[in-house]
């Protein structure tokens, strides 16, 4: 399978290492669109996050703690998680990955 994360996550791709533990990586996402913009993974290979819901819900649920745990160790002042899932959620890399973006006001509604 050729996956740009999965090689992320192997290190054959380099990528700005932000936290890790067993099944999660964290890495600065190459394109940021605000100050943090965080992309945190499973290890696993899984195609989005409807996937990786119905597969293995400690995984998922262990994104989150991560993002919790980078915002926390930045002082942000708030921040943003997001999944695009699928063509129309505007999802790019099909390996499943939750941004985190923080660092400035954000707006809402997204585009
Ligand atoms: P998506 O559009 O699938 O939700 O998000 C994919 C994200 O991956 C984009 O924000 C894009 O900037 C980021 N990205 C794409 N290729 C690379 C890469 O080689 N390295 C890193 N660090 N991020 C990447
Ligand atoms: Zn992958």
């Amino acid at each position: 399978m050729n996956c740009l994360f999965c090689a992320i996550v192997t290190g054959d791709i380099p990528a700005s290492k932000v936290k890790e533990n067993a099944n999660v990586l964290a890495f600065n996402d190459i394109n940021p669109q605000a100050p943090t913009h965080i992309l945190i993974i499973p290890k696993a290979h899984y195609e989005n996050a409807a996937e990786l819901a119905a597969a293995d819900h400690k995984v998922l649920g262990e994104l989150f703690a991560m993002a919790r745990e980078i915002a926390d160790e930045k002082s942000l002042n708030g921040y943003r998680t997001v999944f695009n899932t699928g063509e129309d959620g505007g999802q790019t890399v099909f390996h499943a990955h939750l941004h985190l973006l923080g660092g400035r006001s954000l707006q809402w509604p997204p585009g």
